[in-house]
């Protein structure tokens, strides 16, 4: 799947990224940095602004100000083309409600990640076999998003997720709409992503999902970062 070699370059740094929403703040004042190799979880109440932050980083909306520059870009200088771009090229990410294109099979719905970057079709879908592969799902490749059970649903989204080898895989709630069982197994497969190198940003509501997978915990309260915790991993 995917390596990363330089453990010491910083993925992430947001400098004071505050973002409002008319009235609202959602961010207000983040200041992290996120190196190769960690696995980061984001936890905290509903509407404290962790997916805002997701958003952020992803650059799927921009701060009101502060600064955000993923694997050395700086997101501010990019226009919204080349920020599509730096998106399908970089970032890698997972939603609670999985986000498959329901028309499409699974094998499909993986292999556009690639082909939306350039890659030609054949290429693509034979990548997206290997990765249906690798996560125990290449028999499920012709089925509909429809007839695959929650957890299926989002190893198929993992696969998505990892297809153009993004230097930050994010998260938001993966394992919320999955049952234990599922859930679990999802999580594993982030931590092995993790072992091999693949540096990770995840929000959870999941006390125990973050202790098992996460190297540093932050807590979330009010758009600001509460509390940080490094762990030793129990895996
Ligand atoms: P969390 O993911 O922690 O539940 P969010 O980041 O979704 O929190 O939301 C943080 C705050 O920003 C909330 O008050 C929410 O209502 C507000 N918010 C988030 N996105 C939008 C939006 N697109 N428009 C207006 N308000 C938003
Ligand atoms: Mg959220």
């Amino acid at each position: 799947m995917t390596t990363t070699d330089n453990a010491d370059q910083v993925v992430v740094r947001l400098d004071g990224v505050r973002k409002e929403f008319g009235e609202s703040i959602a961010l207000d004042g983040v200041s992290l940095e996120i190196r190769a190799g960690e696995a980061v979880a984001v936890m905290g109440p509903s509407g404290s602004g962790k997916s805002t932050l997701l958003n952020m980083v992803a650059g799927l909306d921009r701060p009101t100000s502060g600064r955000v520059v993923v694997h050395g870009e700086d997101l501010e200088g990019l226009g919204e083309k080349e920020l599509a771009l730096f998106r399908r090229r970089r970032i890698g990410m997972i939603f609670q409600f999985f986000n498959l294109l329901d028309d499409l099979p699974a094998l499909d719905n993986v292999a556009l990640a690639a082909q939306l970057t350039g890659t030609p079709a054949k290429a693509a879908r034979k990548r997206a076999l290997e990765l249906l592969g690798e996560l125990g799902i290449a028999d499920r490749k012709d089925i509909y998003p429809a007839a695959l059970s929650g957890g299926e649903r989002q190893r198929v989204a993992v696969a998505r997720a990892l297809m153009n080898r993004p230097a930050l895989l994010l998260a938001d709630e993966p394992t919320g709409a999955l049952d234990s069982r599922s859930g679990d197994q999802v999580m594993d497969l982030l931590i092995d992503l993790n072992t091999i190198g693949q540096t990770l940003l995840m929000v959870t509501h999941d006390e125990r999902l973050a202790m098992r997978c996460a190297s540093r915990v932050i807590e979330f309260a009010d758009g600001r970062m509460d509390s940080e915790r490094t762990l030793e991993r129990h895996v």
